[in-house]
């Protein structure tokens, strides 16, 4: 990695940090959802990046994968996870925190069980530590406290456009006893008071650009050009195409799915219906350093 591109990482970051405190000092019980995503998304423009995804606000048992659709009611409550991402160039930082809007002990127990694990996870990780190793610092810092890891959610490597790029960082013990080479990644402790998986839920109307191809119809023809031109392979939500196109794009984005040019995340949810809290920090792993960027 040269310093250019460290540079661009470490700017993702910094304006990531920055729209975390932003976020931290409005969200309030019974704000509109979509109120919040479009603070947030508006802030990280304002402050020189772009959504690396849309805002995901992903409440109680669902895990991750939730954003607001453009006519949603729904308000804030429970335990409520933020995660979100800014992007220069492509060069991502990824982080999330969670919020108690429910005044409740147990929710505030999951959110330092995530704290705990994440900080662990990040003093632990180099380039000699084996990733294993990190995965069973997470699982024991979640267990402590009484909870699960939730083992089919992972950190991951980040390369320019790609958000999941090839390797995972596990939220367990995984037996892996090879390190992680050189490279960006999401470390991001899951825990809840369920069972300790996911299962896939609802659409979420998050999609992403799966391959080249084109469609039929002319509008959804300028639909496709669009989300190629300002989201690459990075992840899109039907609230950013309707703000672009109106209401005639749900059709347009129907077609493009059908044909398989886009993907639709499902949300995700935990398989017991228990509570989730998560963290999330991007690292970045040099040979004799690292750096966190969302710190
Ligand atoms: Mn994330
Ligand atoms: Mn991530």
């Amino acid at each position: 990695m040269n310093s250019e591109e460290i540079s661009k990482l470490e700017k993702a970051g910094k304006i990531a940090v920055e729209t975390i405190a932003y976020a931290k000092s409005f969200i309030k019980p019974g704000m509109l959802l979509i109120e919040i995503a479009e603070k947030i998304e508006k802030k990280i423009e304002e402050l020189g990046g772009k959504p690396a995804f849309p805002v995901n606000l992903s409440i109680n048992e669902v895990a991750a994968h939730s954003t607001p659709l453009p006519d949603s009611k729904e308000t804030a409550h429970g335990l409520l996870k933020v995660d979100l991402g800014v992007h220069i160039d492509g060069y991502v930082a990824d982080t999330a925190f969670s919020l108690d809007l429910d005044n409740s002990s147990e929710n505030k127990k999951l959110i330092s069980a995530t704290e705990n694990a994440l900080k662990s996870a990040c003093s632990l990780v180099n380039q000699k530590s084996k990733i294993r190793e990190i995965g069973s610092t997470i699982e024991k810092e979640i267990k402590s406290l009484g909870f699960q890891p939730i083992m089919n959610l992972s950190g991951h490597s980040i390369e320019p456009y790609n958000l999941h790029a090839g390797f995972t960082v596990p939220n367990y013990d995984n037996s892996q006893e090879k390190t992680l080479p050189s490279g960006v990644y999401a470390i991001e402790p899951f825990a809840t008071n369920g069972s300790g998986k996911i299962r896939d839920g609802k659409p979420s109307s998050i999609y992403a650009i799966t391959k080249s191809g084109n469609v039929r119809d002319s509008f959804s023809r300028s639909v496709l050009l669009y989300i190629r031109e300002n989201y690459s392979t990075l992840p899109f939500c039907t609230r950013w195409i309707y703000k672009k196109f109106g209401s005639r794009c749900i059709v347009a984005l129907q077609q493009i799915e059908q044909v398989g040019l886009i993907h639709q995340y499902p949300q995700l949810i935990e398989i017991n219906n228990g509570k989730v809290a998560q963290a999330e920090n991007t690292v970045i792993l040099l040979k004799d350093r690292k750096i966190i960027t969302t710190e």
